[in-house]
């Protein structure tokens, strides 16, 4: 998939992408949006959720775009006009999202029943593909143990990534959060299912000239992760040939690394002697 924004219009390698109008928008933006809000539908498939927004019945929510479980896009609004994703909401200096922001719903059913077959959705339905852990904000019911969360797969993953790097080649996309960040004691989604963590470093990591500044470790027989800038400061971890760092602090020769682990992904920061560190 290769997305292309046009006249406010998605396009996947030149190919139309299915449009199904949501009458729902509040016209053009007042000035170009600067933020992605990240949605879960909790629901089904995202032609069901695009036929809701559709639907002459629903007259106050939208979103720009629905994304399916196998990665398919389907566009509800231009990406020149407002949506109504954000309901009341706030970040940082800006009070209601909507007039701000691209909505991305995906398509999951979120937080999850427990029961003696397993988790299933609100339809009570079974699902397999779960993530178990607690919102950060505290569970939907109110509960702090971990719970099963719907897992979202990784075409529709990739599918998200993609279509945010061509949101950013269009518009001045600075920041990526989710519904749960701005509206965070009404709402729950995307969840903690969704790695946003990850999905910031792939989006904003895209273009060379903008991604973080790794390392790789190399050292055949491991280096040690320490707590602060000497070998006088205590071992934190022995990290394995090859793994990759993002430099974040020196003190002479010595960098303050945060570490990813396999994923990608954030993990423990510390310290490591700066000669065995393969910078890009
Ligand atoms: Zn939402």
């Amino acid at each position: 998939m290769v997305y292309a924004i046009k006249n406010g219009i998605l396009t996947d390698s030149n190919n139309p992408v299915r449009q199904i109008r949501s009458k729902n928008t509040g016209g053009a933006f007042p000035t170009p949006p600067k933020i992605v809000v990240i949605h879960f539908t909790a629901g089904g498939s995202a032609a069901s959720s695009a036929n809701w927004f559709a639907s002459k019945d629903n007259t106050n929510s939208s979103a720009h775009v629905v994304i399916d479980r196998d990665g398919t896009i389907i566009q509800c609004v231009n990406f020149g006009e407002v949506a109504w994703h954000a309901g009341k909401s706030t970040w940082r200096d800006i009070v209601g999202l909507n007039r701000h922001s691209i909505g991305i719903e995906i398509a999951n059913w979120g937080a999850l029943r427990g029961g003696a077959n397993g988790w299933s959705n609100a339809a009570g339905q079974r699902i397999d593909n779960v993530v178990m852990a607690v919102h950060r904000n505290g569970n939907p019911d109110g509960s702090r143990t971990p719970i099963g969360w719907e897992a979202y797969p990784e075409a529709q993953f990739e599918a998200t990534v993609a279509l945010v790097r061509a949101l950013r080649a269009v518009y001045p996309i600075a920041e990526i959060v989710g519904h749960d960040d701005i509206a965070p004691v009404r709402k729950s989604d995307p969840g903690p299912a969704f790695d946003m963590v990850r999905f910031r470093q792939r989006v904003l990591g895209g273009r060379d000239d903008d991604g973080p500044n790794t390392g790789v470790i190399r050292s055949p027989g491991g280096l040690n992760l320490r707590s602060g800038p000497g070998t006088n400061n205590a071992v934190v971890q022995l990290l394995a040939d090859g793994t990759k760092v993002l430099p974040i602090g020196a003190n002479g020769s010595w960098l303050e690394v945060t570490v990813l682990d396999a994923a990608g992904k954030p993990s423990k920061t510390g310290w490591v002697h700066g000669h065995y560190v393969d910078l890009d």
